[in-house]
């Protein structure tokens, strides 16, 4: 799997729509202080389902939609969609098969959300599912900031795991088990 182009719309500094691809190789976003490029990497975390204002670096929920600036009234909805190529590792049924996945999500002021997968809406755990064990899943390590090394090191063993099985790709199978024995 990998992430093939960004769609951001309304989502914090970014009051009109804006488009970010990512060619094969290495890509850096580079620009002065505040000019968004933390606010990139958040709408990535948020478009994947994190769901605590903190770490967005906000204090509410609706701290994500683009709340005005001069000349310019806050918008009532932010919209972030990622696009992914299937490199043959979707091992979800209803998607293996296809070459480009869209995972978005979408927040209204007054509060409504909604998650989509190819534009069908869907459940936050929908995307969970289709992402799990690629490394973007729920214990990502896709994503790397800073202390995240620190905190690595200094977990606790349990802790520890978790990361070390989603790299392994079996936190799927534990999954499907914890389900199962509940039924
Ligand atoms: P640095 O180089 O200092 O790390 P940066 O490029 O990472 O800067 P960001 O932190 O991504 O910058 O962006 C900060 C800017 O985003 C600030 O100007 C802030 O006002 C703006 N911002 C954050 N949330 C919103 C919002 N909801 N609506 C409008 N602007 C916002
Ligand atoms: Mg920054």
């Amino acid at each position: 799997m990998r992430v093939r182009r960004l769609e951001i719309n309304g989502f914090k500094s970014f009051a009109d729509k804006t488009v970010v691809d990512f060619p094969l190789g290495m890509c850096a976003v580079v620009g002065p202080n505040g000019c968004g490029k933390s606010n990139v990497v958040d709408s990535i975390r948020w478009v994947l389902g994190e769901q605590s204002p903190k770490q967005l670096r906000g204090h509410s929920r609706e701290d994500v939609i683009f709340n005005g600036s001069t000349g310019r009234r806050p918008l009532g909805v932010a919209e972030v969609s990622l696009v992914f190529e299937n490199t043959g590792d979707i091992t979800h049924q209803s998607f293996a098969d296809l070459a480009e996945i869209m995972v978005t999500r979408r927040l209204y002021r007054s509060g409504e959300s909604e998650y989509l997968i190819n534009k069908i809406p869907c459940r936050l755990k929908d995307i969970q599912q289709l992402l799990m064990d690629t490394g973007l899943g729920n214990r990502s390590y896709a994503i790397i900031e800073q202390g995240r090394v620190a905190a690595f090191i200094e977990a606790k063993p349990e802790e520890r795991r978790l990361w070390v099985e989603e790299a392994a790709g079996i936190t799927r199978y534990k999954n499907q088990k914890k389900l199962s024995l509940r039924k």
